[in-house]
C-alpha cells in the first residue's frame, strides 16, 4: 500500500512540474513576442523629433498638421520608386500604386502592406474621416477616402512632407525579383 503512494505522489509531482514548464514557456515566448514588436517601432520623445525634423515636417508628422493643397514635392512626382515615412523610413506605397487624382497631395490606391500603416477614426473639423499614420513611429501621414480608383476602391491623400522618396530601393528589389 505504501509503496501505491509512494508512485501515486511520485506521479503527482511530475506532473505539476510538467504543468509549470509549460506555463512558463507560454510566458516566455509571449514575452519575447512584445520585446520583438517593441523593438520594431520607432519611438522618440517629440523633443527628439523636432531635433530631427524640420519645422514644416514636425508640424505635419508629429502635430497633424496638413501642408497646402498642389504645393508638396511628390504630388506630380512619376519616378519609379518606394515612397517611405519621411520620419523614420518605413516603406508605405510603391508609385505603381501612385495616381492622379487631381486633390492636391499625392494619392495611391493601396499601400505597402497592411502592416505598414494605421487607420484611425478623425472626428477634427466637424467630418468623420480616417486618419493613416505610420505603423512604425506613429507619424501623421494623411487620410484615406473610399472614392480611389480599382481594384481598391480607395483614395490614400497623404502629404508630401510626410514621405521620402527611395529610387534604389526599388531597383535593388527589382534585381531581386530577376534573380528568384
Ligand atoms: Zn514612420
Amino acid at each position: 500500500m505504501k509503496k501505491y503512494l509512494l508512485i501515486l505522489l511520485c506521479l503527482a509531482t511530475f506532473g505539476l512540474t510538467a504543468c509549470s514548464q509549460v506555463t512558463n514557456d507560454q510566458q516566455t515566448t509571449e514575452v519575447s513576442k512584445e520585446v520583438n514588436e517593441m523593438e520594431d517601432k520607432v519611438v522618440k520623445t517629440e523633443e527628439e523629433w523636432k531635433e530631427e525634423l524640420t519645422d514644416e515636417e514636425f508640424r505635419v508628422l508629429r502635430l497633424k498638421g496638413t501642408e497646402m493643397a498642389f504645393t508638396g514635392e511628390f504630388e506630380k512626382h512619376k519616378e519609379d520608386g518606394i515612397y517611405v515615412c519621411g520620419g523614420c523610413g518605413n516603406k508605405l506605397f510603391t508609385s505603381e500604386t501612385k495616381y492622379d487624382s487631381h486633390c492636391g497631395w499625392p494619392s495611391f490606391f493601396e499601400p505597402v502592406s497592411e502592416n505598414s500603416i494605421v487607420e484611425t477614426e478623425d472626428n477634427t473639423l466637424g467630418k468623420r474621416r480616417i486618419e493613416i499614420t505610420c505603423a512604425k513611429c506613429g507619424g501623421h501621414l494623411g487620410h484615406v477616402f473610399n472614392d480611389g480608383p480599382q481594384p481598391t476602391g480607395l483614395r490614400y491623400c497623404i502629404n508630401s512632407i510626410s514621405l521620402d522618396f527611395d529610387k534604389e530601393e526599388k531597383a535593388k528589389e527589382e534585381a531581386k525579383e530577376k534573380k528568384e
